[in-house]
């Protein structure tokens, strides 16, 4: 073997070719940015009546894409990025696009990709804290950060994961582990609004589905207490363990907040523990509107906070946070092995595998740790306040628009709103079919990506869920625009 053929073999890049590499992609990551500011793409390729060539293109396209072969041979830089950035891209829901208001937004901040990729390409080992303390140290400020935000004190700490259904997970461990010492089986309350991800969680923790109890929302959609009370009075009564309450702070629905400071109530005379699902709008606390809706959270036993979705950060980025850093100790500590390095004691400096279910992992905090440093928190404050502004206007605006109401059980607390087309003498299931085609209708220009669900007292609605930092108010304007043109549509039905 020649020396030129050992350097071909070299997995190992020079600092000549990082830099090209880094400068290949750079170059391409700042065109896509370009071209969504261009509005070259539709906010989804998906789902859209007027665009189904599109659709099927990008369906004709994936299949394209699948590869049995691994690669033998290396391939140049240049065609692979034409292959994510060309077809690997344009199909899909297109989550970065200021127009994407459907689901839970996440907006994810370029700065936060970038405290990301530093933390991939130095490649520190977080798993414990002699391996990168200066790193662990970080990664602890932001989840002090996170728990001040939630008005979490002294004591307090949390765990990062890559999800809110794995912080639920975690949550409904603690709360499991807590409650292991009394005699029976272990019982878990989640109102009927509720996300689907706490029966999931339950389920994983060795909860089945027969010992979790979905208690009935009121007409505000939050849970209703004395069901709730009621519930927990007949476990007792048949020698089941009431283990956890599950409180949503901003269901995915219509973000109906439930009394937080009534459950911890609850919690406490019972001696229950109380886990927080602040998933969708646990960050919203850092605003004035957000602290008087989430009143009480701070009294959680434990909280799940997407980052990807209330602090606009790629996805990937949420947190179990808990009141008390030993119950997340006592859940996830074993003895350790041999072939660890040191593993240290003190609770300011103890080691992430202490208190979490993996070892080796990559740095998280840099992906909150750099937009956070950059910006402050004020400003982030003043973007969730201009969802909220935003989403008021909406609801102010969608009424002048002839056949349109906006339904609302409860006052706006978190930025989503539903809304839907009435007209006189039409049965739910027309109404429903028109409501489907309007949002149909609206995605159809590719200037914004909605949905519809369904409401328990009001059958099929279109919802809005306003929550990426580029959504302005261009574009809730153009989308009113498009709900106008829709509802037009709908109103003379012989075009439909
Ligand atoms: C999104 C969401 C979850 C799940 O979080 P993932 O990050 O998608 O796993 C749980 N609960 C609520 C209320 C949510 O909005």
């Amino acid at each position: 073997m020649t020396a030129g053929q050992q350097e071909e073999l070299a997995l190992n890049l020079s600092p000549q070719a990082m830099r090209a590499l880094l400068d290949a992609v750079s170059e391409r990551v700042l065109g896509f940015h370009q071209e969504l500011a261009d509005g070259a793409h539709p906010a989804s390729y998906v789902n859209d009546s007027l665009q189904t060539e599109a659709y099927e293109a990008g369906r004709k396209i994936c299949a394209e894409l699948r590869e049995d072969e691994i690669p033998r041979q290396g391939a140049e830089v240049g065609e692979l990025l034409d292959e994510l950035f060309g077809p690997a891209t344009a199909n899909g829901t297109m989550h970065p696009h200021p127009g994407f208001m459907a689901h839970v937004p996440s907006g994810g901040l370029f700065q936060g990709a970038v405290g990301d990729f530093i933390a991939r390409s130095i490649n520190r080992f977080a798993g414990v804290w002699i391996a990168a303390p200066g790193f662990q140290q970080i990664e602890r400020n932001v989840i002090r950060w996170y728990g001040r935000m939630l008005g979490y004190g002294e004591g307090s700490f949390g765990y990062l994961t890559t999800g809110g259904s794995i912080a639920n997970l975690m949550g409904l461990l603690c709360a499991r582990r807590a409650a292991e010492d009394l005699p029976g089986e272990p019982v878990v309350y989640v109102s009927s609004e509720g996300h689907y991800s706490v029966a999931k969680a339950a389920g994983i923790a060795g909860i089945p589905g027969s010992r979790i109890r979905s208690v009935a929302a009121r007409e505000d959609c939050a849970m209703d207490l004395g069901a709730l009370r009621a519930a927990i009075a007949a476990d007792r009564a048949a020698g089941l363990v009431p283990a956890a309450v599950v409180g949503t702070a901003g269901t995915t629905n219509s973000g109906a907040v439930d009394d937080l400071a009534a459950i911890a109530g609850i919690c406490r005379e019972e001696g229950i523990w109380f886990h927080a699902d602040a998933c969708f709008g646990g960050f919203f606390r850092i605003t004035e509107r957000g602290r008087a809706a989430l009143r009480g959270i701070e009294e959680a036993d434990s909280i799940a906070v997407d980052a990807h979705k209330s602090l606009f950060l790629p996805h990937g980025s949420s947190a179990l946070l808990v009141k008390d850093q030993e119950s997340l100790r006592r859940t996830f500590e074993i003895p350790g092995a041999s072939y660890l390095p040191g593993l240290v004691e003190e609770d300011e400096i103890g080691d992430f595998c202490t208190y979490g279910p993996e070892l080796s992992r990559e740095i998280r905090g840099l992906t909150a740790w750099l937009p956070l440093k950059m910006h402050g928190v004020d400003a982030f404050e003043a973007c969730m306040d201009e969802k909220l502004d935003l989403i008021e206007y909406l609801a102010r605006e969608l009424p002048r628009i002839d056949g349109l109401e906006v339904v609302a059980d409860h006052p706006l607390h978190l930025p989503v709103l539903n809304f839907k087309f009435t007209a006189e003498g039409l049965g739910q299931g027309e109404l429903d079919r028109l409501n489907a085609k309007l949002c149909e209708l609206v995605c159809s220009h590719g200037n914004v990506y909605l949905t519809t669900t369904e409401l328990p007292r009001h059958g099929m609605v279109v919802r809005v869920c306003i929550l990426h930092p580029r959504t302005g108010r261009a574009v809730v304007d153009q989308l009113l625009k498009d709900i106008a043109w829709a509802a037009g549509r709908l109103r003379a039905p012989e075009e439909i």
